[in-house]
């Protein structure tokens, strides 16, 4: 399967995240929860104006599941989802406003500074995962695709099967280094607790479901 490559800029903000030094690594989940929601409100949106979509309120959840065994913590939505094409470009290139005022304040302030100020995104997953997958089917698509990346290597996009629309992420998380440990990402309590910390506020339910512990 062919890899292909970050666009450049946003190679050297993934590289940041792999190699950060940051302690306050947690907020990769609040970063990935709030694209959940985001996802959720843009099919809530989407459904005011089209008839063919009902939001039915009960179908509208995060999940996020820890799985000790395989080293694997997921951030599921029942949200818009993600096409191929979106895929590509919303995750491979990151060219947002965010990301520009990253770019810009970094010629001045070292990563410590710049990760407290701004929304780091989707990227922050590497801060604690060295695979993160990602399965998606948007709502106007009956394929689903898998995006996957290892780091600033670059990444794959293939076809897989997903049932309803809306996505996995799937973060592979790092093993423990002598300097740092990665296994409260995968504790249930830990979890919760940097969930009540960042993401209180969300205004949908966010469901825990825990394997291994
Ligand atoms: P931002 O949220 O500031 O736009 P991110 O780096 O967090 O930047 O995410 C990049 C983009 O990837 C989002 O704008 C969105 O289009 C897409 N995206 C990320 N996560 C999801 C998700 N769970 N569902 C649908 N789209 C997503
Ligand atoms: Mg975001």
């Amino acid at each position: 399967m062919e890899k292909k490559q970050f666009q450049a800029e946003s190679k050297r903000l993934l590289e940041m995240m792999i190699n950060s030094i940051y302690t306050q690594k947690e907020i990769f989940l609040r970063e990935l929860i709030s694209n959940a929601s985001d996802a959720i409100d843009k099919i809530y949106y989407k459904a005011l104006t089209d008839q063919n979509l009902v939001f039915d309120k009960d179908n509208y959840y995060i999940k996020v599941i820890a799985d000790k065994e395989n080293r694997t913590l997921t951030i599921r939505d029942t949200g818009i989802g993600m096409t191929q094409e979106e895929l590509e470009s919303h995750l491979g290139i990151i060219a947002k406003s965010g990301s520009l005022a990253f770019k810009n304040e970094n010629e001045t302030k070292d990563g410590h500074a710049i990760i407290g100020q701004f929304g780091v995104g989707f990227y922050s997953a590497f801060m604690v995962a060295d695979v993160v997958t990602v399965i998606s089917k948007s709502v106007d698509s009956t394929q689903a695709y898998k995006w996957e990346s290892t780091g600033a290597d670059g990444y794959t996009i293939e076809p897989c099967e997903k049932e309803s629309h809306g996505t996995d992420i799937i973060l592979k998380i790092k093993e423990n280094t002598e300097e740092e440990s990665y296994d409260e990402y995968l504790d249930q309590y830990r979890l919760k607790a940097i969930i009540k910390k960042y993401s209180d506020f969300i205004r949908y339910p966010i469901k825990m479901d825990v394997s291994g512990q």
